[in-house]
């Protein structure tokens, strides 16, 4: 049989485990009807070849999810796949050409697309890479992509679906304009910052007459695009001019001035001019006066021929030139300076046009409506909850979503253009003829669809909607949907809608959102701050279970994580701690030759009842924690349980009992803790558990009926009747003495190998602790050692140290090491620290807010609290009346 290696190396094992479950078949689940299935479809990660420490997050977070299901036997499907991601990747194609002294438009769409496609067939090669390297366990049989022909065939029919019942429109609105991405966005596409800039106060001359109206603006490059000057019509100053013109400087055009409610009459000079083609409220006050739209800017925001002179200048370039030659007509007032928000494309930060463009929208509303019934009634559960509020405030006041994109790298828009009827022609398969006069004179639409587009239909198009597949009939709905908090809106809510609309079923059951991760002091990681880890670094250096541990553990749903050298360093040591405990147990068990053991573990000494007792709360804790998607805390539990239980105790107490060689042994017990808990931890630890699990097995009688591999093993079920609470007391008091002990020695410098004595008092536990005698001595290195019962206590004569414990008294002579006087004012500071816990408890036992609030048995443990202490103040002062009694001072 093959030893553990002496020190846990991660890299060496993780591939040979990944390999032999993928071959094995494991990630694939069977369809059984008779069995609910667990389903998680994996948000597509972005073919943009970035990949962080989010995606390492999502695939950990998910994987244990579906671990831990499928060692509760349930037919478990994680679905995996990439999102094309259009204006991400064309953006960093894009990038790549220009390094090259190249743009799009010179290598023609067919070229660029095929590039594209290159990338994206490279970049899905190394997520799937990154995805097992992690030891993500989904199904690379049913791996998804975007643009496959599946999820592609289902966007064209969603958008036909949508477009018959005049849910999608083509329409000239106001929208976001990235003149560098040269394309429409979403409002959700848009980052707003806070810029400190000019505000320009510009006279338009009153036409036919002397003087002039004076209009404040941002951006005075616009005013080619003016169609009107509005005023408040309760505003006093301008009751004379109204339905007069004013003459725009340069170009000498004539418009209105009008009165219109919106404006603001403290905003500037209160006369406003309207560019509706560039301004979302200018287009409004247009649509009510019906007043023209005139664009001056070309699509890359240089100025278009209604610029005049200036047609041909980028638009900053424009504004400079605007404002010299307004000066020089002393047209130009004054200019202050003048903060406000403006936009920006959130992936190449270029100043936003709005601009008001032809393109396709969805009508949201009525989609909204049933998505956000679906999560009133709770058949979708968002958590953490307060996200719910969050959704209900966006979903209510839902504006129509822009799809239409002007990029090459999508979906296209299934619509073509009739040239002889000028009909559209909406369909899902490409036609060949005009549907409404048979011409054969037909162009498809050039824009493709918003990437958002195709991910909000990935629940059901993965699975093979629109075709009513086994897949579909046996895996939609979803049971959980988990992602970042930040696409809620971008993501979440077009799911619910889509697969609503799509299936008529909500389209998962459960919405999991997990936090941004931060650094060690919570700071947003990036380059720039250069607190940005690097995944495949931190798996190099700590390995990938450390990674997984330090990435989920103490983390709740909703809240951001902090992560750090320390976090991950902690974690490396927990495997290294979990991998010494086995290579113990491993070589007791060479050497001792165990026999084979009943199945039912029969505890009779008083450690081995509290390991099962602890064990098995620890589960049942656990399996409550993982139902309530609280895996951090889970996974927090274990740690304590295996680190400060199991290792520093009950192996320790083992290692004692086997040198010993007293029956009976404790490896049985040894051998099921060390089992249970790597199966308790396989779904955090995949890759350090199996290979440990690997090597225990090999050595147990019973292996031949054990399962193949960890991974398909069960998950470990609580034992009620294995709780020992008698055991548990005896056992934290014997914890308790040995610590105390053990501290003592240290304060008081006590070599290492000295042995000291020492004398325990107790009540109740008399009986029990007597039975711990040996793990006392042992382990607190005292010997002579006497337990007896308080009413056994006879004056002491020497001096000695006192220790006032829980449900013990601990004496430890000390006889010329500490003077008298000493020790009475540490057992006076003692008994002062407890006085002033005692009055906080009671005094928040006497605060009515707390009672009314504070849960019974909340209440009930303070009380405990209470109880305890000042037990354990009446002894303290018994003590010192000891110190200083006659006999003592002898
Ligand atoms: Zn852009
Ligand atoms: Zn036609």
């Amino acid at each position: 049989m093959s030893e553990v290696p002496k020190a846990y190396e991660p890299g060496k094992i993780e591939k040979r485990w990944y390999d032999l479950w993928l071959k094995q078949g494991y990630f694939t689940p069977e369809i059984n009807h008779k069995k609910k299935p667990f389903v998680i479809i994996m948000p597509p990660t972005n073919v943009t070849g970035e990949l962080h420490l989010g995606h390492a997050l999502t695939a950990t977070v998910e994987d244990i999810m579906v671990r831990w299901h499928r060692m509760k036997g349930e037919p478990t499907l994680w679905l995996p796949g990439t999102d094309h991601a259009g204006i991400a990747t064309q953006v960093v194609v894009e990038r790549q050409l220009a390094r090259q002294g190249q743009t799009k438009e010179q290598i023609g769409r067919e070229k660029f697309t095929s590039l594209t496609w290159e990338w994206a067939n490279k970049s899905r090669e190394d997520i799937r890479y990154q995805h097992q390297l992690l030891g993500a366990s989904c199904d690379w049989t049913r791996e998804r992509f975007t643009l496959d022909d599946g999820p592609s065939k289902a966007v064209r029919t969603a958008f036909v679906h949508l477009y018959n019942k005049g849910l999608i429109y083509r329409g000239e609105r106001m929208i976001n304009w990235c003149p560098r991405c040269r394309t429409a966005l979403s409002d959700l596409e848009v980052d707003h910052k806070d810029i400190v800039g000019h505000l320009y106060y510009i006279r338009y001359p009153l036409t036919g007459s002397e003087g002039f109206v004076t209009v404040a603006t941002t951006r005075p490059e616009t005013f080619f695009g003016d169609t009107a000057v509005a005023v408040n019509p309760e505003d006093k100053r301008y009751k004379k001019l109204i339905g007069k013109y004013v003459t725009l400087p340069i170009i000498d055009k004539e418009i209105a001035i009008i009165t219109d409610d919106a404006v603001d009459t403290s905003f500037g000079t209160g006369a406003l001019k309207i560019t509706p083609a560039h301004d979302p409220t200018d287009f409004e006050v247009a649509q009510r006066h019906n007043l023209p739209l005139v664009d001056i800017m070309n699509t890359d925001a240089t100025m278009n021929e209604n610029a005049g002179p200036y047609q041909g200048l980028e638009r900053f370039a424009c504004r400079d030139k605007v404002l010299a030659n307004l000066k020089n007509k002393k047209l130009l007032e004054k200019i202050e300076p003048y903060s406000h928000s403006v936009g920006h494309c959130d992936r190449c930060q270029t100043m936003i046009e709005p601009k008001v463009s032809l393109q396709w929208f969805v009508q949201t509303q009525p989609l909204a409506k049933p998505a956000i019934e679906a999560i009133r009634d709770g058949r979708v559960t968002i958590l953490p909850e307060r996200f719910a509020k969050i959704y209900f405030d966006w979903m209510e006041n839902i504006r129509d979503w822009c799809i239409s994109r002007q990029l090459w790298w999508g979906h296209r828009i299934p619509v073509w253009y009739c040239h002889d009827c000028g009909e559209l022609t909406v369909s899902v398969d490409e036609p060949s003829t005009c549907m409404h006069c048979n011409s054969k004179q037909i162009i498809e639409d050039s824009d493709v669809l918003d990437t958002w587009f195709s991910s909000a239909l990935w629940p059901h198009s993965t699975l093979g909607w629109p075709d009513n597949t086994d897949d579909l009939r046996y895996f939609y709905p979803g049971s959980v949907m988990e992602t970042g908090y930040d696409i809620l809106f971008f993501w979440v809510a077009r799911m619910i809608m889509m697969g609503l609309e799509d299936t008529g079923e909500i389209p998962f059951r459960t919405v999991y959102l997990h936090g941004l991760i931060r650094d060690e002091n919570g700071e947003k990681m990036s380059k720039l701050r250069g607190n940005v880890i690097n995944p495949a670094e931190a798996i190099n250096k700590y390995g990938i279970d450390a990674l997984r541990f330090a990435l989920t553990t103490g983390t709740t749903p909703g809240n951001d994580i902090n992560l750090g050298k320390s976090k991950l360093e902690s974690s490396r040591n927990f495997v290294n701690k979990l991998w010494n405990a086995t290579r113990f147990i491993i070589r007791s068990l060479d050497a001792e030759q165990l026999e084979p053991q009943a199945t039912e573990l029969q505890p009779q000494r008083i450690e081995d009842q509290w390991i099962d007792s602890q064990l098995n709360r620890l589960i049942k804790n656990v399996t409550g924690l993982m139902e309530q998607f609280q895996f951090g805390e889970a996974e927090q539990q274990i740690y304590d349980f295996v680190w400060s239980k199991f290792c520093d105790w009950y192996i320790e107490i083992g290692k004692i009992r086997i040198r010993s060689q007293l029956t009976p042994s404790p490896l049985p017990f040894l051998v099921n803790t060390l089992e249970k808990s790597m199966r308790l931890l396989h779904p955090s630890m995949p890759f350090v558990t199996e290979e440990l699990w690997q090597s225990l097995k090999q050595r147990l009688h019973d292996k031949n009926q054990m399962p193949a591999s960890i991974m398909v093993a069960p998950y470990p079920f609580a034992n009620d009747k294995a709780f020992a609470p008698e055991a548990e007391r005896v056992m934290d008091s014997v914890i308790e003495i040995i610590r105390s002990i053990r501290n003592i020695r240290a304060q008081y410098k006590v070599k290492p190998n000295k042995w000291i004595e020492a004398r325990v008092y107790t009540g109740t536990l008399l009986s029990g602790l007597i039975t711990q005698a040996n793990i006392i001595e042992t382990l607190a290195k005292v010997r002579p050692l006497t337990i007896v019962g308080r009413q056994e206590r006879e004056p002491t004569k020497d001096k000695t140290l006192v220790l006032v414990l829980k449900e013990a008294e601990v004496i430890v002579p000390l006889a010329g090491m500490v003077d008298q006087c000493a020790e009475e004012q540490r057992l006076v500071k003692e008994s002062e620290e407890i006085k002033g816990r005692i009055a906080q408890l009671e005094s928040r036992l006497r605060d009515n807010k707390f009672l009314s609030r504070a849960p019974s048995h909340v209440i009930d443990r303070e009380k405990q609290k209470l109880a305890t202490l000042e037990d354990k103040l009446k002894r303290l002062h018994l003590e010192l009346s000891e110190l200083s009694s006659p006999l003592a001072d002898n």
